[in-house]
């Protein structure tokens, strides 16, 4: 098993360090990895010009997946567009095509104070959001901006076909079929034919996913009811513009932003997993930086590109083990609770497993 990894910038190498130390925790006949180191984002526009480096890109092809910790900071701020490192992420899932992103929003009873929400809405909260990534009106033909009876009007296409829907529907059944086996699909089907279309597909291949429950919500009322119930969701599977948005509204039910790990998928379950914060320039270099959210991202890869459930379920289970024993780094630190830096929680993890 081939892994690339991608260290980035700002705190990125600090918390790969700890991911990488779990995963070497986990070696075993079953998960026997080699991993190569490539530079991507700012430290890669300082070595070599570019942020997405030819040999990255090699590296990157060669793995069976690819876990990165984050890209950016102000050094890289008033470069020009192609050098900025934020195009080295662009840069790798385009090429890989990467079209299911996966962003699991979970809050442990233990951090139930972070949310905004009262905490019987959120506390226990396990909900998966299944995002097309390659398609949609952020991609669609014709675009632009024109001049019309003497005015600009402006216009984008949503657009998705039968073979998009399916892919990503079929990629959404299966994270069902691993979880609470129940998957809600957000459209506006009322209003967009592009969405009728999506609808209707999904009901299509839920006829291949019997035990996997279907349900369909009209996307207004799913942003409704993220913050008024969101416990009812287990899955929900949704297009780009949607889900943009559905799965920053859900992330942020959970209220730590050290603590969010996702994955983006092809069709043949290479992925590239990463937490879904930046690289925290204000904290780099401290060893303040939680690195839960790569941890828990490296679970996803075991999970989603290695079939690996039950390696997956022991890191998921040593996070929370070590919540429950009162462990935090300063970004979710609450009175009662032990502060520990980035090195800290890597060993608190690693005497869980
Ligand atoms: P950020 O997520 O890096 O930081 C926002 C706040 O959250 C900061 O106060 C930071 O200290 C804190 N934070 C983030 N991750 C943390 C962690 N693991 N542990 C403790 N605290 C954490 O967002 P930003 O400040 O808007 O962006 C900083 C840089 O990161 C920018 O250059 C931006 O472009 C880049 N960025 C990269 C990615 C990525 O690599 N996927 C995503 C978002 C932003």
């Amino acid at each position: 098993m081939k892994i690339c990894v991608l260290p980035g910038d700002g705190i990125g190498p600090e918390i790969m360090e700890q991911a990488l130390r779990v995963l070497e925790a986990l070696r075993g006949d079953d998960f026997n990895f080699e991993v190569e180191t490539a530079l991507i984002g700012g430290s890669a526009v300082d070595a070599t010009g570019t942020p997405y480096p030819e040999a990255t890109s090699k590296a990157a092809k060669a793995a069976d997946a690819i876990l990165l910790g984050a890209v950016g900071g102000p050094k890289w701020d008033t470069l020009p567009r192609e050098q900025r490192p934020e195009r080295g992420l662009l840069a790798i899932r385009k090429e890989l095509n990467l079209f299911a992103n996966l962003r699991p929003a979970i809050l442990y009873p233990e951090l139930a104070n972070a949310s905004t929400l009262k905490p019987e809405v959120v506390a226990g909260l396990d909900i998966l959001i299944v995002r097309e990534l390659t398609g949609d009106i952020y991609f669609g033909q014709p675009r632009g901006v024109r001049e019309e009876n003497g005015e600009r009007v402006g216009f984008n296409t949503m657009v998705y076909s039968e073979s998009e829907i399916r892919r990503i529907g079929k990629v959404a059944f299966e994270a069902a079929r691993k979880r609470g086996k129940r998957l809600c699909s957000v459209d506006k089907m009322n209003v967009l034919e592009a969405t009728q279309l999506w609808r209707d597909v999904m009901i299509e291949i839920s006829a291949d996913y019997p035990d996997v429950e279907l349900s369909h919500m009209l996307v207004d009322n799913a942003a409704m009811q993220l913050v008024r119930a969101p416990k009812q969701f287990d899955v929900m599977v949704t297009g780009n513009m949607f889900g943009d948005i559905l799965s920053d509204e859900a992330s942020m039910l959970t209220g730590s932003i050290g603590m969010l790990p996702s994955a983006s998928l092809d069709a043949n379950n290479k992925g590239l997993y990463e937490p879904s914060h930046g690289s925290a320039p204000d904290i780099a270099g401290k060893g303040l930086a939680n690195p839960l959210a790569t941890i828990l991202s490296a679970a996803m890869m075991l999970r989603y590109t290695f079939n690996l459930e039950a390696k997956a379920l022991r890191i998921e289970n040593a996070v929370k083990k070590v919540l429950a024993a009162g462990y935090r780094t300063g970004d979710i630190y609450e009175a009662g609770t032990r502060q520990v830096g980035t090195k800290e929680m890597g060993d608190a993890v690693l005497a869980a497993l």
